[in-house]
């Protein structure tokens, strides 16, 4: 029998959203709030995934689950579990859902067996504490196939799917295919995108739910310049010690100190910190082209202008998972290597250590302000939350046109790429904003506003309550 595993979360308060986005947004959220808890009376919301930690859902659940129990609502968080074949399967379907094979393995009957027999394992451990009436939050492809038994126990069955592709081939159709039949008993669907709705979804009940970033959370809440300093020389990407200690806020509002240094391939350790900075924040994988933002800001940008392009991602050692971070990050290292001299002096790659996720979310949050532009040059992207994390920032963000990006930057506030292969275009445009500061503040603090109106958490909760409340009614 498996177990499901409960997540604890602390409880977010909702009022500190209010300074933020005004009376009247607050008091829709507040009514929101009240008429949610009235349709939910007395049962619980549940919200249901693979994992309680690593990735961007987990990372997402983690905030809205927190204020869901702010609001007063019985929530509860379980990740289900399953054995290396269902992983093996749901990975293929991850992959496939993106447009690409994954592996050599097949989607047929013998894997819809497995996947079947794992899901109602995890279904019956569910509904050992579930009650009739409850509502299941199911995501991505690990928990599709709980949908029927949970709905034949009368629990309100919503899937939601965070992955998706502009477009359909051969792999997103198989996979499709495979999924589709698993959610016939869904009552509800929410997508990242309009255009990650299968066709076959057009007549169900969908709801488009962008994800947001909470603007109080490591990676994202207000540091003061002398924090960012702080936590910049403490991890060594600053040259000299700090003035102050290199504390942060941590998820749960406890405080705490960096205590790690980042692995920095650079030719000058420490940089100045009025240097402008040029960054991407990203995985080391292929599709977020680290190295043709290298190449881009090598052949176009560092004999230009004084600033200084730093790749950054995670430490990728003891990451048995993601044996093509590693990869990816050694080619990065051996590009560097082969630049000339007076390209490498203006370029650093920089690992950050993933031991404490709060700590490694404000050396990000430290890094993001301290950038004078911030790029996203990717040559896929399912959503891109780098992006609202940049604009949030009031920083000017370059990033390709493509996936969830396209639905982040309006006209007027960043640069969008329409040939994100186009090197020269890129450095033209880095190098543009570069030597126009104030064109730069200018983009950056309407970006700011329009993360405030669009992508933070308070409308995604006011979103996920009307789909519950409509459920319900
Ligand atoms: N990120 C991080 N530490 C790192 C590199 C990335 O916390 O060293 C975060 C980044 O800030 C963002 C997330 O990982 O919140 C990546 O999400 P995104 O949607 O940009 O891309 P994905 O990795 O999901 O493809």
């Amino acid at each position: 029998m498996v177990a499901l595993r409960d997540v604890d979360v602390p409880v977010l308060p909702l009022d500190r959203f209010r300074p933020l986005v005004g009376e009247e947004r607050y008091a829709d959220l507040q009514a929101t709030a009240r008429l949610t808890r009235e349709a939910v009376r007395g049962r619980t919301v549940w919200t249901l995934n693979s994992t309680a930690a690593g990735g961007g859902v987990a990372e997402m659940l983690r905030v809205l689950v927190g204020y869901g129990l702010g609001t007063g609502l019985h929530v509860r968080w379980q990740a289900i579990s399953g054995d290396e074949p269902f992983y093996a399967i749901t990975k293929r379907i991850h992959n496939r859902i993106h447009g690409s094979p994954g592996d050599e393995g097949g989607l047929g009957p013998a894997e819809a067996n497995h996947y079947r027999s794992v899901s109602e394992e995890n279904a019956t451990a569910f509904l050992g504490e579930a009650r009739p009436g409850d509502v299941a939050i199911l995501h991505d492809p690990q928990t599709a196939g709980m949908s029927r038994p949970l709905a034949e126990a009368g629990v309100h069955v919503v899937w939601r799917c965070h992955i998706g592709a502009d477009l359909s081939n051969r792999w997103t159709e198989e996979a499709w295919r495979f999924l589709l039949p698993e959610l016939r008993a869904a009552q509800a669907f929410v997508f990242s995108r309009q255009a990650y709705v299968p066709a076959e979804l057009s007549t169900a009940r969908v709801s488009v739910i962008p994800p947001s970033i909470d603007p109080f959370s490591p990676k994202n809440y207000d540091m003061s310049s002398e924090a960012v300093a702080a936590v910049l020389q403490a991890i060594g990407v600053l040259g000299g010690p700090p003035d102050v200690p290199a504390t942060f806020a941590r998820f749960d509002g406890t405080q705490g100190t960096v205590a790690r240094r980042a692995t920095i391939i650079g030719e000058d350790h420490g940089l100045d910190p009025s240097q402008p900075l040029v960054v991407q924040v990203s995985r080391w994988d292929r599709l977020k082209d680290m190295a043709g933002v290298m190449a881009g800001f090598a052949e176009g940008v560092a004999e230009r202008s004084d600033a200084h392009l730093v790749l950054v991602g995670p430490a990728v050692d003891g990451v048995a998972d993601d044996p093509e971070g590693a990869e990816v990050l050694a080619e990065c290292a051996s590009a560097w290597h082969r630049l000339r001299r007076q390209q490498r002096r203006a370029i650093s790659l920089v690992t950050l250590p993933m031991d404490d996720v709060d700590e490694n979310a404000a050396m990000v949050n430290a890094l993001q302000r301290q950038a004078t532009v911030i790029v996203q040059k990717s040559l896929f992207e399912g959503f891109g939350l780098t992006v609202s994390e940049g604009m949030w920032k009031a920083k000017p963000v370059v990033a390709s046109a493509v996936g969830g990006i396209v639905d982040q930057i309006a006209a007027g506030t960043g640069v969008l790429l329409d040939d994100p292969t186009d090197l020269e275009q890129f450095a033209d445009v880095l190098v543009d904003l570069l030597r126009r500061p104030e064109d730069a503040i200018g983009i950056g603090d309407r970006a700011r506003r329009h993360v405030i109106h669009h992508f933070l958490g308070d409308r995604h909760l006011l979103q996920l309550a009307r789909l519950i409340g409509e459920l319900l009614d």
